[in-house]
């Protein structure tokens, strides 16, 4: 649009803008974040500004894809910072709407994606996927984007929407980019701002782990198990500061264990580290970081 940004926080007042986006035929796109902007979100917000007309990008703790005991109350926030970056990135509407609105009393309807939801993050996070879920699709009916772009980082979060926008005839396409890493591999995260300075060092190693996984593949070692094994025991030598809730060699698209092997498996890991949860994922194909 190149009007300036605006910032609306009212759901009725985004709905209607959006609404009149899409009847003017011009293309919409929708980045969805919890905000504390990094590079990650940027490459996102670039790709999806290149990619549309006009961008959104909602910024919202969630609470309901929080846990009881998790981060919610000690998420990071910095409005003032997001709203600068989300400036120079080019966005049209910043949506920063209220959870008293999104989640008014009585609040009663929920979106479960199941089977995906309940596997890998799902079972160290019970709920969290159901509140990812109905989060986004409030976002899409509220904002009605053409496109949304999410990160590869939350891989299974991304496969989890693509499941619900085509389950529930949501006309949306859910487009999934590359994860933006730090000089030395590590994923960015807004939880990375939780690390010590000796565990932020330490957290290279959770993708150095997943990159010689994909060595051993790619030099020949088909072995779920054993591939899994090994990256337990890399995590156990270079990480020994961190619990790993866990390891495993999925299909990329169902997220079920494959054995053996093959290209387009995805490697998947998920630890704690300090105050942080990490996760992280490769793909096990020639050429292609994730
Ligand atoms: P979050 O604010 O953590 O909910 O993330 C908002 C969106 O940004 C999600 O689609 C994430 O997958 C994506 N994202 C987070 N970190 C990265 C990263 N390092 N590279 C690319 N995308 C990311």
């Amino acid at each position: 649009m190149g009007m300036g940004m605006q910032i609306i926080s009212s759901c009725t007042q985004a709905q209607k803008s959006c609404l009149e986006v899409r009847g003017s035929g011009r293309k919409l796109a929708l980045v969805p974040t919890m905000g504390f902007l990094h590079a990650g979100h940027e490459s996102l917000m670039h790709w999806a500004r290149k990619h549309s007309d006009l961008l959104v990008v909602s910024l919202f703790v969630n609470p309901a894809q929080f846990g009881p005991g998790e981060d919610l109350a000690r998420y990071p926030r910095d409005l003032e910072r997001d709203v600068q970056k989300a400036g120079k990135a080019g966005v049209d509407i910043l949506f920063t709407p209220e959870a008293e609105d999104l989640y008014p009393p009585g609040y009663a309807t929920w979106v479960e994606v199941e089977g995906l939801s309940s596997a890998l993050c799902g079972r160290f996070r019970p709920g969290h996927f159901r509140g990812v879920a109905t989060i986004v699709c409030k976002m899409f009916n509220l904002l009605c984007p053409h496109l949304a772009v999410f990160g590869q980082k939350d891989w299974q979060q991304l496969v989890i929407i693509r499941r619900m926008a085509r389950d529930l005839n949501i006309p949306v396409q859910v487009v999934g980019r590359p994860t933006l890493r730090e000089q030395d591999g590590l994923a960015m995260s807004s939880r990375n701002a939780y690390l010590s300075p000796e565990e932020r060092k330490a957290a290279s190693h959770v993708f150095q782990g997943l990159k010689q996984i994909r060595e051993e593949f790619l030099a020949g070692k088909t072995g779920r198990e054993e591939l899994e094994n090994l990256l337990r025991e890399y995590y156990r030598e270079n990480l020994p500061l961190a619990a790993v809730e866990y390891v495993r060699i999925v299909d990329a698209q169902t997220l079920e264990p494959t054995d053996p092997v093959r290209p387009g498996s995805l490697a998947v890991a998920a630890l704690k580290l300090g105050k942080a949860r990490l996760i992280d994922n490769i793909l096990l194909q020639e050429g292609v970081i994730s």
